[in-house]
């Protein structure tokens, strides 16, 4: 897709350290290197976010994840590593081609992942409420 830098990329058409490549799928670092080895996984056809992936294509793309972690755990001797995808601009997305993150952890790293506890706000009935309302719409 025109103006996408990540079809640029994909197409050669401006650099990328690419460690990794095969018919679907692409992967390079990501320039800001936000611990060492941040890696980003991409499908070679665009696709916006999350909500334009076929299943397909997500299963060639995840297939590929294992072993570029293990490669990472092994080169870098990372003690964690996160697996991040931002969809939509209020979820922190910048870059409107659907990548994966994926981030080394090491115990100096400065990276940091919230996840607020909500649990107080939500009883077993608001929960199977949830539940419900979501199924409803899978078995549509
Ligand atoms: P997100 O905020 O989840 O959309 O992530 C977009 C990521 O793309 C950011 O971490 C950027 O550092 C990264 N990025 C943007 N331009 C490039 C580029 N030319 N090469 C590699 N990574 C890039
Ligand atoms: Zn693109």
């Amino acid at each position: 897709m025109e103006n996408c830098v990540f079809c640029k990329i994909i197409a050669r058409e401006i650099p990328g350290h690419v460690l990794y490549e095969d018919n679907d799928v692409l992967v390079f670092l990501d320039i800001s290197q936000t611990t060492k080895g941040h890696t980003l996984v991409v499908p070679k056809t665009h696709r916006k976010d999350v909500f334009e992936m076929e299943a397909s294509e997500m299963e060639k793309l995840f297939s590929v994840v294992p072993k570029i972690a293990r490669a990472m755990k092994t080169t870098f001797n990372c003690s964690g590593l996160n697996i991040i995808n931002n969809n939509g601009e209020l979820a922190g997305q910048t870059v409107f081609h659907y990548h994966v993150h994926l981030i080394p952890r090491y115990l100096d790293d400065r990276f940091k992942v919230l996840f607020v506890n909500n649990m107080a706000e939500y009883d077993g009935d608001a929960l199977a409420a949830l539940k419900d309302e979501i199924k409803r719409k899978l078995e549509s």
